[in-house]
């Protein structure tokens, strides 16, 4: 991949990056302990404990894909960008545009690990 190329991936992923840092910074106190006092106003706990389960969910996924982001930064250091980890064949240029931080070539993410 030339220079040019990898320069812009660097930048959408650092962009990405910096979006999902502050969406996660966001959504913080959504993902805190429920409080077990009586003091949550017109929702019931239940409804509080069902809406922080989503919100660990989102921040789960976001952290997944800052690791991901970090890997992708990584390769590109490394020369090994848009190489898919598994059959280490070059992954699609669209596929990278719509999702710079994957990791494996269209093949191998529809094929389950053995
Ligand atoms: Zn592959």
């Amino acid at each position: 991949m030339d220079t040019a190329r990898l320069q812009t991936y660097r930048t959408m992923l650092v962009d990405l990056q910096a979006t999902l840092e502050s969406e996660l910074e966001q959504s913080r106190a959504e993902a805190a302990p429920v409080a077990l006092d009586g003091t949550m106003g017109r929702i019931s706990r239940g409804d509080a404990m069902q809406a922080q389960q989503v919100a660990l969910d989102v921040r789960r996924r976001r952290e997944q894909r800052l690791l991901r982001i970090g890997t992708a930064l990584r390769r590109i250091e490394e020369g090994s960008y848009g190489q898919c980890g598994r059959c280490q064949s070059a992954i699609g240029g669209e596929r990278l545009d719509a999702f710079p931080d994957v990791v494996l070539c269209v093949r191998c993410a529809a094929t389950p690990r053995r």
